[in-house]
């Protein structure tokens, strides 16, 4: 199919020769032919040959309002001209504004500090938690326990804190003090469990951790509502509350990672309003503003910033970074949640996942299908050999299923490759504006 995003063949060998000389590819050795994206409107995308794609995986788990949003583009250009660039050592209105708009969003008072990226917003969650403790009378506890499988980012204390072997070969040592403990991954219970037997031992073996760890050493636990890039690894509903109880009891900080969940993906503002809990720290970021335009939060509990009010020249948050909080991404940000909140996105996105759940029933029969696992409109479908071994799907398999979705114009996604032998979980993460018609597709 040609479109008018196509363009001329000859160009398209020059922009292609260029990017194969000059472009430095993201989780990749070298890509000769890679897919160049011109445009994209709601759901869809389209390359420079003009084939369409449904985005089945918003970008990066990034676009949940969908692509080609005018209102947001006008937002920008309309802030970039008032002004563009302004710090948060001062203020500015889009900043205020979208700190306010997000207590909103997390039903708790909490103080929002700006950054740029997933990875930015983790960092400064760890170096909150460790100087909330300082200043609090427990220098001591400075680590932080985390899941294997889990992803918290690409920076080395984010790094430090993710659960997957592969992405940290060669790049260790990287931040201190970060523990890891099995993940809730109830279709391969980490403690030889099942439904009928399982007492929590994943929320136990957290305690476990703080406790041989020395409860004195340790600040927080950081974890992500539910294990997405790591293989959409929903907990038993009980496992969030447990971990909540935990932290309290050794005085341990919750850091809820949204960057994925938040926004409306899980089927609610935030992933954690699912299970009950309140975190003291909650960080965010892609669905933010939709990827329109690069900006993330932390969120950090009233009570915590209350310790970090001038009482000595250092009690202050002495963090600064030049970019975050910029204005244009500010008002991205609150052009983007308008338009979750104006077009009921939230709830669009638990339908997407009811549909799913429903009309993909009869796949759970399949021979190859492992578990298909939801949370909000995020998909996890399992693949193994066969259903009684439960050996990963091979990568041949796994490849060619993506391959044949994107031949048929459904781009997806491949996770939980990070341990050798389980590249086997196909994602998906459609935008939460995805319409009916876009459902059937994938369907
Ligand atoms: N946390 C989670 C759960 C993520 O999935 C990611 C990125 O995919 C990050 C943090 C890091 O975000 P960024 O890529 O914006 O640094």
């Amino acid at each position: 199919m040609r479109a008018q995003d196509d363009v001329d063949p000859l160009v398209k060998e020059e922009l292609l020769e260029k990017d194969r000389k000059y472009v430095w590819h993201h989780m990749s050795a070298h890509n000769e032919n890679p897919m160049i994206i011109a445009s994209g409107e709601g759901s869809w995308v389209t390359d420079i040959d003009g084939n369409r794609y449904l985005d089945g995986m918003s970008g990066l788990w990034c676009v949940n309002v969908g692509h080609g949003r005018r209102e947001i583009a006008e937002a920008a250009a309309d802030q970039m001209m008032k002004i563009a660039y302004a710090t948060l050592v001062q203020s500015h209105i889009p900043a205020i504004e979208l700190a306010a708009k997000l207590n909103e969003w997390l039903e708790g008072e909490y103080r929002i500090f700006f950054s740029n990226s997933g990875s930015d917003a983790n960092e400064v969650a760890f170096k909150i938690a460790r100087q909330y403790h300082h200043q609090n009378g427990k220098p001591s506890k400075h680590k932080f326990i985390s899941r294997h499988r889990a992803y918290h980012g690409n920076s080395m204390g984010a790094l430090g804190a993710t659960g997957q072997a592969q992405r940290k070969l060669k790049y260790e040592p990287l931040g201190v003090g970060f523990q890891h403990v099995p993940p809730p991954y109830c279709y391969r219970c980490p403690f030889g469990q099942t439904k009928e037997t399982c007492s929590l031992q994943c929320a136990q073996a957290i305690e476990n951790a703080i406790v041989w760890e020395g409860a004195d050493s340790v600040a927080g636990v950081i974890l992500e509502p539910v294990i997405t890039g790591g293989g959409m690894l929903v907990p038993h509903e009980g496992y969030l509350p447990a971990v909540r109880s935990i932290c309290d009891k050794y005085d341990v900080l919750l850091i809820v990672d949204e960057v994925i969940c938040g926004f409306g993906r899980s089927g609610k503002p935030f992933g954690h309003q699912n299970y009950g809990v309140r975190p003291d720290i909650v960080t965010m970021a892609k669905g933010l503003t939709s990827a329109y335009s690069p900006l993330s939060a932390t969120a950090v509990s009233a009570e915590l910033y209350d310790s970090f009010k001038e009482k000595e020249a250092t009690s202050h948050f002495r963090h600064v970074n030049t970019f975050g909080g910029n204005p244009v991404s500010c008002k991205v940000a609150l052009a983007n949640l308008d338009i979750i909140e104006r077009e009921g996105l939230v709830e669009r996105s638990a339908e997407i996942g009811q549909a799913f759940r429903a009309r993909l029933e009869p796949l759970n029969a399949h021979p190859h299908v492992g578990e298909i696992r939801i949370f909000g409109s995020a998909m996890g479908i399992e693949l193994v050999e066969d259903q009684i071994s439960k050996i990963p799907a091979s990568v041949e398999r796994v490849t060619h299923l993506i391959l044949a979705c994107k031949s048929k114009g459904l781009l997806v996604g491949k996770n939980g490759d990070t341990v050798p032998g389980y590249a086997n979980i196909l994602t998906l993460s459609p935008p939460l504006s995805s319409t009916e018609d876009d459902v059937n597709f994938i369907i």
